[in-house]
């Protein structure tokens, strides 16, 4: 199932996050994370990838699982770095596995920009051309509803997503947001650049306090008061701040939905007690 082909059927959708191990890393933990979250049966699971192709054989067995449990699957696929050989050889393993949708992204520069090879693709434009050029995949993008930490500007940011989605992007999902009013602006300044691909909202419930703090600076994401408040009470009381945590998500959601957007994915981290619980929530909802 292409995602683009559900989004546009404009129901409300929930799909669920999952990352396999870095390289070297154990599978059968994630494997396992993997069936409990495919249960819930989301609309979709997407895996991630790791920035420079390490692990890029783990991104494609965990998707392989994925579909293997019946839910359909959306593989990340950077480009940092990697040569248009390398990038063709990656769709050619998904292809043969009927793995058919791909989140196309450029990947963090690591801390030591020089360590990085040339690659054949600077900008996941590039990477969305490519793909769109071979053909047989529904592609997605990332987009920064707060704009991405390296653009001067939020406009410069909204032109080269305009390039993403010009090159053949079937859909957007989102940065983490924790305050909504920042997506529904962000999808006004996308109207008055009449960028009209479906966009799904991300999502991430903050279980962990410890996290907060490195996941804004790595990603640029502000905290609301509201939240910062919920981190400084509960932030060092784990069970406190996972049920705080699920609770801020599943309002948001709610309001979400409340407001016309129609697909939600979320950053459940490997977390299938997070995942259920958000699914829980919003049972009625998403009916
Ligand atoms: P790009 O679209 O290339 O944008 C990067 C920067 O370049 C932006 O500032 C943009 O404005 C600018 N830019 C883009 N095109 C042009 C152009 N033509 N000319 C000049 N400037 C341009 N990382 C991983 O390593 N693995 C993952 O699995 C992963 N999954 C993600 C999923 C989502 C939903 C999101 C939002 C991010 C994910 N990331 C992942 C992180 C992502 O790789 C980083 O945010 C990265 O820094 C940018 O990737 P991008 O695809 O948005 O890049």
């Amino acid at each position: 199932m292409k995602i683009c082909d559900r989004l546009r059927e404009k129901r409300n959708t929930l799909s669920f996050e999952v990352f396999p191990p870095k390289a070297g890393g154990e599978m059968e933990p994630i494997r396992s994370a993997v069936r409990e979250i495919a249960q819930l049966k989301p609309d979709f699971m997407s895996v991630t990838y790791g920035a420079g192709g390490g692990n890029s054989k783990n991104t494609v067995e965990i998707a392989n699982e994925v579909q293997s449990l019946g839910v359909t699957a959306l593989a990340h696929l950077t480009c940092i770095g990697a040569t248009r050989e390398e990038i063709c050889s990656r769709l050619d393993s998904l292809k043969a596995e009927g793995i058919q949708n791909v989140l196309a992204l450029r990947g963090d520069k690591p801390k030591d920009v020089d360590s990085i090879k040339a690659g054949d693709f600077p900008h996941a434009s590039d990477l969305v051309r490519e793909i769109r050029a071979r053909g047989g995949f529904c592609i997605g993008a990332a987009c920064y509803p707060e704009g991405h930490t390296e653009c001067e500007s939020r406009t410069a940011d909204i032109e080269n997503l305009k390039i993403k989605v010009e090159n053949g992007c079937d859909f957007l999902t989102t940065q983490m947001f924790f305050d909504n009013s920042a997506l529904y602006s962000f999808l006004y300044r996308l109207s008055e650049h009449n960028i009209d691909v479906p966009v799904v909202a991300g999502v991430m419930p903050v279980t962990n306090g410890k996290q907060i703090a490195r996941i804004c600076e790595l990603s640029g994401t502000s905290l609301p008061q509201r939240f910062r408040m919920i981190a400084d009470k509960y932030g060092d009381k784990p069970a406190a701040m996972k049920q705080a945590g699920i609770a801020y998500a599943t309002e948001q959601i709610i309001d979400l939905f409340a407001n016309g957007i129609h697909a939600v994915h979320i950053y459940t981290m490997n977390k299938p007690d997070v995942a259920a619980a958000i699914q829980k929530n919003i049972s009625e909802i998403l009916k």
